[in-house]
């Protein structure tokens, strides 16, 4: 234990053991300007990495959906023969889909 103690950022004297109590001491890290700084850059991190795991959470849903529609169309056209008139021949378009959104499980 280091008697005195130096702001881990700036490294400007923080706390002395001789002069601070010993619970204050161990748990200081940053001088009261970086303290400042440091929380609201864990905050700024942390805000950033939920917004990372929603945007990742909505990326998932969205493939789930593709996935769920292509399926839909498939069985559609299995089952409701008469309904292909859309024209639109974008079942093959759903398979890289199903496949990336099965890895993903
Ligand atoms: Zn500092």
């Amino acid at each position: 234990m280091q008697d005195i103690k130096y702001c881990e950022r700036c490294c400007k004297k923080i706390s002395d053991l001789n002069t601070s109590d010993w619970y204050s001491h161990i748990s200081i890290k940053y001088c009261q300007d970086c303290a400042e700084i440091v929380r609201k850059e864990k905050t700024a991190a942390r805000v950033k990495e939920l917004r990372k795991r929603k945007k990742a959470k909505e990326k998932e849903q969205l493939e789930y959906i593709k996935l769920l529609e292509a399926e839909n169309k498939n069985l559609r056209r299995l089952f409701l023969p008469t309904e292909r008139g859309d024209g639109n021949e974008q079942t093959e378009a759903g398979t890289p889909g199903l496949q990336s959104a099965v890895h993903m499980l």
